[in-house]
Order: structure tokens, then sequence, then C-alpha cells
């Protein structure tokens, strides 16, 4: 089989190459450095295996050799192997090391680039590497040594060329950087920055010029991995800083999600600066047979209303309706009732249009919505524990229904490392909850005993913001049950304008 090399990026999983993505997505076995950032990490399928070589600075875990061994073993084991690499492979990745291997054994391979942390983090840092009135020339320079032996860096030629310099590795020598440069010559004063986990939320900057430089960076305590960038376009750092100004910069925020579903709102929070860590911490199951649901919907026609509070309602219905050879056309002249736009699209997406949404997405609105519209009987089809808000709207009306729960919740999931001992500690800013059954998710997979005051609970509305109250979490509700509201909210929350 093959192996691809990939390069990952600089941390921002954003900038995972769409190439690279898709050779993730079919991978078998995913070989990566310590480099990768653990967002891409979360792109592996959770069907691939996973090889962690990475490398410390001073001590080396796994060899070069054996990476090589282990990616020559799963190749020839017929597995498609991706060799994931932080940035670039081929910068300063030793990418073409491990494809020579490959290449002399007879394996088969490919490579696609990435995105280099010398381009990408002077980026984010606010720092265009060229620019006509700076610099003409770009060049990469590596500032490991090889063990015991001095820089091998030609400093006269680099002060010469009067490019911008880009230095990697370059932390532990940056005293001599600095003092390598000025003894070829150049200005003191030459501008000069660092940029720390560039592309990651956490990233922080370090502006100065050679002189600086060096104080600055132990003042602030500047560790790896870091780009040390030299060179008069460092002088636009201040004018072009975006990356640090984003409204969720140096956020935490936990996502709590039901399984199979979501992204969207950690893409929104990311995409405005926060550091995101997802835990799908409910999962929904059909209740397959379900002969209740069939009994109803054998005779649907003897509804006026069908009633979704969720995609998941709508899923288990499909599921069940197709299980009975049918399809939408059983449904004759029913109305149909969605509690919010995403089971709306649910709907949609099976070619069935909502007649009735909500003007607010809860479970107690729905109930007076239908309330109001309905003459005849409603069929409701959702969780096993669905709100009774809803059902309590349809008695207080007079209104007849059948509950038919369609899906159960499994609590708990997967939770990241440590989550327990993180929520003690106070690593999450915030925590967002999308439903009643989110929070449930938590508190099942922390325990009723854990620590919920240190974090604010961003929740979507009152019905849940009323349950995550139950665990002594202090809340926000957003404006409007919706998931960009809900990113609103977490900017509003952290001094900012939506
Ligand atoms: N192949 C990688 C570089 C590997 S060498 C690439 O193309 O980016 C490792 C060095 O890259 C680190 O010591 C540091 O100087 C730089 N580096 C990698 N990721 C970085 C990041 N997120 N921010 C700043 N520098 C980074």
């Amino acid at each position: 089989m093959k192996v691809t090399l990939v390069g990952a990026g600089p941390g921002d999983p954003g900038l995972l190459t769409v190439k690279g993505r898709r050779a993730l997505e079919r991978a078998d076995v995913v070989v990566y450095d310590r480099l990768v950032s653990p967002a891409v990490l979360e792109l592996i399928p959770a069907s691939a295996r996973r090889i962690d070589v990475g490398k410390e600075a001073s001590h080396h875990p796994v060899p070069q050799e054996r990476i090589n061994q282990i990616l020559l073993e799963e190749a020839q084991a017929g597995h498609s192997v991706v060799r994931l690499k932080g940035g670039d492979p081929f910068v300063f990745g030793r990418g073409g090391e491990e494809l020579l291997a490959l290449a002399r054994a007879g394996v088969d391979f490919e490579e696609i680039p990435g995105v280099t942390s010398a381009v990408a983090a002077a980026a984010y840092g606010g720092i265009p590497v060229t620019h006509r009135d700076f610099a003409s020339s770009l060049h990469i320079i590596t500032g490991h040594a090889r063990e015991g032996a001095a820089l091998e860096i030609n400093f006269e030629a680099l002060v010469r060329a009067g490019g911008t310099l880009a230095f990697l590795m370059g932390v532990t020598a940056l005293p001599a950087i600095v003092q390598g440069l000025l003894d070829a010559g150049m200005d003191r004063d030459t501008p000069a920055a660092m940029v720390e986990r560039g592309t990651l939320p956490g990233q922080r900057r370090c502006l100065g010029t050679l002189g600086t430089l060096r104080e600055r960076a132990a003042d602030m305590g500047i560790r790896s991995p870091a780009l040390i960038i030299v060179g008069g376009v460092c002088s636009l750092a201040e004018e072009l800083c975006w990356f640090e100004r984003l409204p969720l910069h140096g956020k935490r925020i936990l996502v709590t999600r039901p399984a199979g579903r979501g992204g969207t709102l950690s893409e929104k929070l990311r995409d405005r600066g926060a550091e995101v860590v997802e835990f799908p911490c409910v999962r929904t199951e059909p209740v397959l047979p379900c002969p209740e649901m069939e009994r109803a919907l054998e005779c649907a026609g003897g509804y006026e209303w069908l009633g979704f509070t969720s995609a998941a309602g709508v899923e288990a219905f499909w599921q069940c309706l197709r299980g009975m050879g049918k399809d939408a056309r059983a449904l004759g002249g029913v109305k149909l009732a969605a509690i919010g736009a995403g089971t709306g699209r649910a709907l949609e997406e099976r070619g069935l249009h909502p007649d009735l949404i909500p003007a607010v997405y809860d479970a107690s609105h729905m109930g007076r919505a239908l309330a109001e519209a309905a003459g005849g009987k409603v069929l409701l089809l959702r969780a096993e524990e669905g709100s009774p808000a809803l059902t309590e709207a349809l008695e207080a009306a007079g209104v007849s229904f059948d509950d038919i729960a369609a899906y159960r919740t499994i609590y708990g999931g997967s939770p990241p490392d440590g989550l327990r001992e993180q929520l003690t500690a106070g690593c999450f800013d915030y925590v967002t909850f999308t439903s009643a059954s989110t929070v449930r998710g938590l508190v099942s997979a922390v325990g009723e005993d854990g620590d919920f005051s240190r974090f604010l609970g961003l929740c979507i509305g009152e019905q849940t913001a009323g349950e995550a109250g139950k665990y002594g979490i202090s809340v926000r509700v957003a404006e409007r049950a919706s998931i960009d509201a809900l990113a609103e909210l977490a900017v509003r929350e952290s001094g900012g304008e939506p």
C-alpha cells in the first residue's frame, strides 16, 4: 500500500489543506509528531490506528530509523498510512529522509505539502514575510545545531542578502543567533520578533529589535515552539496585529454536543479566536423496532399534526418509516411541526417542509404554538424523556395527542483526558450547552460530585439553563436559541462586540 506524507500546518486546524484532510479521512494508520496540534488530531477518524512518534528536544523517544521502519512495516502490511507532520514536511521536517527510505524499499508514496510555520506564525503575528518596502527575499534557517556542535549559519551571507530572516528551532540558540547577526554587522535597531505557538489559541508575540529581543524573550519566558523573525517587516507587527485581537483570543471553551453532530459551533468559536475542546457527551439511539410508532404511522392520516423536537427524532421516524417499506407519501396531508431551524432542516433534507416552527425554539413555545394551530389529534415523535412543558401545553388546551418515544439518549460519551481535574482547576472559561441532555451528559461523565463552579455555562435556552442550574453551574442564556446566538453570547461575555 501507500504512505502519504501530509503537512498538518502550524496548528490552527483550518490551515490543514483540503487534500491533506481527505488523505486523513481515508487513513488506516496515522503516524504523527509532537508538533501536530490536538485540533488536527481530532480530525483522524476513530477507525484509524494512531501511532505517536513525538520527539522531545533532548530525549528522542522514537529515533528516525525506527520511524522509517514503522512506515515501511505498516505499508507492507497492506495499510493505507498517513505520516502527519507539523507545518510542511519538507521544511526542517525530515520528510525527505522518510520518503527516501520508502523509495529505496519500493513502497509507493505521495507528499501533500503543508502551510509552514515560517510563514504562517509570522502571518498570525501580523508580520508579512515580504513587503516591497522592506524585503525582497525570505530566508528560512534552522537554529538547531547538531549535538555538541556550534551553529552552522553563514551570518555574513545572511546579513549581506538583506532579506527577512526566519529562524526555526531557535529558542535555545537565540543568544547565539542574535550575537552572530550583530557580529556580522547587522544594525542593533533592526526590527525583530518572536511568535510563540503561532496560529494556536495561546499564541504570544514578543516584539523588539535585534538589540532588545534576547532580554524581552527572557522576560516573557518565550518557549519552543517559536519562530524568530528578523527584518524591517517586523516593524509592521503592531499595525497588522489581528489574531490576538480576535474577541475570544485566550479563552478556552468546552463544547458539549451530541455525538456525530455539531462541529459548527466549534468552528464559529475558533473563528473568533477561542481554544475549543470538543466533548461529544450524549448520543442518541433510535428505538428500533418501535411497534408503537409503526402502529401510529400505519394510520398517519388519523393525525392532523406530526411534531418533532430534534433532528434525532426526525431520523428515528424516517428509519422506522423506511423499515416499514414506506416513504413520505404515507403522511398524506398531515401537517409538520419542528421545534427549531435544525429540526426543520432535518425534515427539509427528506423533502418535507415544516408547516410550523415556533418563534422561540423550546418545548413550551412549541406546545403553545401547536395547541393554537391544532384542531385534531397530534402525534409527537421525540425523546424517551421529552420535556413535559410540551405535553402540558397541549393538555392545558385540551388537544389530544400521542407521545411516542422515538429515540433514547445515552449520556457520558468519552470525555477529554482529565476532564474532571481540568474543571476543578478552572481550565475552562466557558462550557457550552445546546440542550438539557448535554448538561446531563457532562454531569454523568464527570460525576455529580464534580466541581461545576469554576466556569460559566453558556446555554442555548431557558430549559437548558434550568438543568445547568441544578448542578450549581452559573449560567448565561443566548438571546435566541441558535448556534449563532450562542457564539455571540461567548463574545459578549468576554467583553467584545458580537
Ligand atoms: N516542518 C515544520 C518545522 C519543523 S521544525 C514547519 O514547516 O513549520 C520545528 C520548529 O518549527 C519549531 O522549533 C518552531 O521554530 C517552528 N514552529 C513549528 N510550529 C510552530 C508554531 N505553531 N509557532 C511558531 N513556531 C513553530
